[in-house]
């Protein structure tokens, strides 16, 4: 399944395109017949997975039972520190949070998309049209900004264009991360993360250039992989894989079955916590990127960036284990995959397929999670958590301004806490991991509507008078 994806391969317009082929377009093209040639032929190359998966699905679940769970769902659901139906409820009652305020954000999009491209192409009511937020997955909408942007409010600056003024190189991006946690009080990345790590793409050799962070040894030997570009989104990334790479090294000295995170979503949410810092125009002041932090005015446009990365994300995060749940627990059969998967895409993310899907279309096998069989729901929860510690974090240092100008660089005490919780690794239920650092004993996506609330009232009063939902 694995290498069905990853060497999946499509042809457009007499030529052979990959995934990257595929994204780049889907990021870059505004020719609706173009997105969705591309986006059919990439969801084109999951058909064949789905025997694979049948198979799959079954062996699985033999496995789940064999540990005395009811099947693979209910085991994925079991590392939460509670009950596995619970910890679905759980789930659901975060998204009910920021529900409203994703379907704020879906109405203004759409409403943009219908003035761009016409009632035939994406119409104002009803669900948005998957393949044209800019993404294959439509999980993060940033690359359609230009689309959505708030009228007469550009921003005054570009990071990708202010790194490579100022000769950023991604030995630099990478020594600016690791700053950012010494700044906070943590120890130096060692010798040999340097010398080991994978920085650039290499020019010998084909490598995965998805970025990771990885711990060789169970100790010091941490590192990352991944094929920097000076650019905005590398920059963010780069504080997100050593987010990693400092959680596994401030765990290190914990037995070997606490090695790892309070859950898997804590391990995704400790660099982005830390990327919402390195992000604002506040930090990047801090750093001599800029002379000046714009004034509020530039509120609207950066939170509308933050929001259709972070804010998209939300619901697909939710749907691809609901789908695999329902999978796991048989509720849905082999027949029904397909279907199934586009009643959540519609139910959460209010989205349709841009043209009717074939009976043995494989949609969920165009994910790289599905395939490859990685559990999701770790990356809805970080996009939660994220916030909650950063509005924690916010306090500790008494920032008295809007929580998304908030930057905790420099700031050792709240550092401290920050490392108490890293240095207990799984030794500990999550709920005291985030009591460690937060003093909150529960996931509370309040701090995802704090963060953005300047922009969810801008939405509203920009909302007036559409027919919201879908
Ligand atoms: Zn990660």
């Amino acid at each position: 399944m694995d290498s069905t994806y990853s060497s999946g391969k499509f042809q457009h317009k007499g030529k052979t395109l990959t995934l990257n082929d595929a994204e780049d377009i889907l990021a870059d093209s505004r020719d609706p017949a173009e997105l969705r040639a591309v986006w059919e032929g990439w969801h084109s190359i999951a058909k064949p997975i789905k025997p694979d998966y049948v198979k799959f699905a079954a062996l699985s679940n033999e496995g789940a039972r064999g540990l005395g769970f009811k099947d693979t769902g209910a085991l994925w659901r079991s590392n939460y520190d509670m009950d596995p139906d619970a910890f679905a409820a759980e789930t659901d009652r975060l998204w009910k949070q920021v529900e409203p305020f994703y379907k704020n954000l879906h109405c203004y999009v759409r409403a943009q998309l219908n003035d761009k491209y016409g009632d035939a192409v994406q119409k104002r009511t009803g669900p948005i049209r998957a393949d044209l937020l800019g993404n294959m997955w439509a999980q993060q909408w940033g690359n359609i900004y230009d689309v959505v942007q708030p009228k007469g409010a550009a921003s005054s600056y570009s990071l990708d264009k202010l790194l490579v003024a100022k000769g950023y190189d991604p030995i630099k991006m990478v020594k600016t991360g690791e700053n950012f946690y010494s700044s906070v009080g943590m120890s130096p990345l060692p010798e040999t993360f340097w010398a080991r790590s994978m920085i650039t793409r290499p020019r010998d050799r084909e490598v995965v250039c998805h970025a990771s962070a990885w711990n060789i040894d169970d100790r010091d030997d941490i590192r990352i992989k991944m094929c920097t570009k000076v650019n905005g989104e590398d920059f963010y990334t780069v504080h997100h894989e050593l987010g990693h790479n400092y959680y596994q090294r401030a765990y290190k000295d914990q037995p070997f079955l606490f090695k790892n995170g309070a859950n898997d979503g804590f391990h995704e949410a400790i660099g982005d916590f830390v990327g919402l810092s390195a992000l604002t125009p506040t930090y990047l002041q801090q750093i001599g990127l800029i002379d000046q932090a714009p004034g509020a005015e530039e509120d609207i446009p950066f939170l509308m960036k933050m929001a259709l990365d972070k804010i998209a994300f939300l619901p697909f995060g939710l749907m691809v284990d609901r789908w695999r749940w329902e999978v796991f627990s048989g509720e849905v059969t082999p027949d029904h995959y397909n279907e199934a998967w586009w009643k959540l895409r519609l139910k959460y993310q209010g989205l349709a397929p841009p043209g009717d899907r074939a009976v043995d279309a494989f949609d969920p096998g165009a994910k790289y999670h599905v395939p490859g069989n990685t559990p999701y729901t770790r990356y809805f929860l970080a996009h939660i958590y994220q916030f909650q510690f950063h509005r924690a974090a916010c306090q500790q240092i008494g920032w008295k301004g809007p929580l998304h100008r908030c930057s905790v660089y420099g700031e050792k005490e709240m550092g401290q806490k920050f490392n108490a919780m890293l240095e207990m690794g799984a030794s500990k239920p999550w709920p005291e991991a985030l009591a460690t650092f937060t003093g909150e004993k529960t996931a509370d996506a309040s701090a995802v509507a704090d963060y953005f609330q300047p922009l969810n009232a801008w939405l509203t009063v920009q909302n007036k008078g559409e027919n919201c939902g879908w």
